[in-house]
Parts: structure tokens; sequence; C-alpha cells
């Protein structure tokens, strides 16, 4: 029988906490008025869970689905300007906004850099939510560098960089701090052949960092990994990434049963397996995974 240890730091986040609590709160308001209750796209990145509020009646929308008189949710990645725009033409909308702070606060400084001049850098991925939320708050030129530093996103920075006269960077909250140091790095560089002006604020989330550390270290230490998270959340994505790399026999799920025979055999094999989980993975879901594999 393996022994099972968990990461000391997995699963829910201080945003995620806080946003779960809001669901509830938005189901009882839905209750007590009579209203019905809608999700404005998934409020964390896991699919079972997400399938459990549906069950409690909790409808998933996307915009053109929003209907007045409705209490509706917002999810934690936030949303974009435009869409916040879009809900002021409901004159009865109830709205629960899940918007973890540590994303209001760059939504607020993109939005103040941009207006005041500056050109925005944004470390991130351009096509995840929470960078969309981002860049429809910056008011004038910005570039969202993506995390792999391929030629082609090098040669675009080094472009961007060479257009302007001083720039605010800023990260998605999940980036590896490790790529946004090589960012500004590289900007340090070009800016001082280019004699151009840079500020940046780190606003990469130490929940991120905490997990991704704690994750390395544990992957070091035991015979195999299981990740558990949802496979649309890019932070569970980076978590497996890098225990993946550390120990070859790792798996990502988003729940036991997805195993295959042969899977659990190699699980089952192991003397010690470490048990990590992506931000928006609920602690039950964590507790159950455990108990599955100490009974392998
Ligand atoms: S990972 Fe950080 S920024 Fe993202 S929801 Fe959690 S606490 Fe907020």
């Amino acid at each position: 029988m393996p022994t099972v240890r968990t990461a000391t730091y997995a699963g829910v986040c201080f945003g995620v906490k806080r946003a779960l609590a809001l669901l509830d709160e938005a189901l009882a308001l839905g209750q007590k008025e009579g209203r019905p209750v809608q999700m404005f796209g998934p409020l964390i990145h896991n699919p079972r869970f997400i399938e459990s509020y549906r069950q409690k009646g909790v409808e998933l929308v996307e915009q053109e689905g929003i209907r007045d008189h409705s209490v509706l949710i917002i999810r934690s990645h936030g949303i974009t300007r435009e869409e916040e725009q879009y809900l002021k033409r409901f004159a009865d909308l109830r709205v629960i906004d899940t918007t973890c702070p540590f994303v209001r606060r760059i939504h607020t400084l993109v939005d103040e850099r941009s207006k005041a001049g500056w050109a925005i850098v944004v470390l991130g991925d351009m096509h995840h939510a929470e960078v969309k939320g981002f860049v429809s708050r910056i008011d004038g030129p910005y570039y969202v560098h993506p995390p792999d530093f391929s030629d082609a996103a090098v040669a675009a920075l080094d472009r961007f960089l060479r257009n302007h006269d001083k720039f605010f960077t800023v990260a998605q909250t999940t980036v590896r701090p490790a790529h946004f140091t090589e960012l500004l790095d590289r900007m340090g560089t070009l800016c001082r052949e280019t004699r151009c002006r840079f500020e940046h604020q780190n606003t990469v989330c130490d929940a991120t960092f905490q997990r991704q550390n704690a994750a390395l270290e544990l992957a070091r230490s035991v015979e195999a990994m299981v990740v558990i998270g949802g496979k649309n959340s890019s932070n569970t994505a980076k978590l497996f990434a890098i225990v993946s790399k550390e120990n070859p026999r790792s798996f990502w799920i988003e729940s036991p049963d997805e195993l295959s025979p042969d899977e659990r055999s190699a699980l089952a094999a192991a003397q010690s397996i470490g048990l990590t989980a992506g931000a928006s993975t609920p602690d039950d879901q964590i507790a159950d995974l455990a108990a599955y594999l100490e009974a392998l």
C-alpha cells in the first residue's frame, strides 16, 4: 500500500475560496428572491465542480444567455470592460462579482498606467480570460508576450520596445516567476540600448508560486506524482509541467476514475505517491483522491 503525501500548498487559493463562498451566497439570494442563478462562464476551471453546481440549479451561460432578473455570478478570472458595459443594459440584474482582488488590482494598474501614456507589456496567455480582462482595460498600445519566449515572440517584443519610449509591465497571476524575471531581464537589456523608460509590478500570485515550489519539492522525493485539477485550468497545467519534468511517473487527472488499469498498476507499485492540486480544486476532491490512492 503506497504512502500518500499531499504537497504543503495544494488546491484552493484565497481567491477561489472567496469565489466559492460568494457562489453559495448567490444561490441563497436566488432562492430567497425567487431568481434564477446564472454563472457567466465557468467560475473556476474545474468541470466536476461546475457540474455539481449545475445540479443545484446554477445555469452556466455565455453573454447571449444572460437574462434580466437573474442573480449573475462573475468568475474569479474577471470579465472584460466590454462585458461589464454589456451588463449595464439589464435593469434588474443582481451581480455577484467574484473577481479575485489580485486580478482586480491588475485591472486598475493597467488602466491607470495606460491612461498616463505608458505602453503596456503583459506576460501571459492572450487567449486566457484573465489576460483578456487586462487588455480590455488598456487605453493605448500594448503587447502580450507569451511565456514560451519563442523566437517570434522575442522578435515581436523587440519591435514593440523600439516603437515606444516608456513601458509598464505586469504578468498574468499564474505565470512562473522565473518567466517574469526573464522577461524583465530582456526588457532591461533592450531598454538600455534604446534608452526607454521601464517600470513593472510583480503581479505573479504567491498562491501559484507556493504551489509550484511545494509540488517540485514533493516530486523530487516520491516515486510517483498525481496532479488533480481541471484539464482547462492553466495553473494546473503548469503544475503538471513542473512535476512531470522532475518525476517521469506523473499523472494529471480530473478524477480517479480516469486512471487506466496500467496507470493504476504503476501507482500501486510505487512506495510513495505525491499529490498536488491546481488552485481551483476544492478540498473534498483532494481528500477523496488521497483516500483512493492510499487504498491502491
Ligand atoms: S491564484 Fe491568486 S490571483 Fe488567482 S484566484 Fe487564486 S489568489 Fe487570486
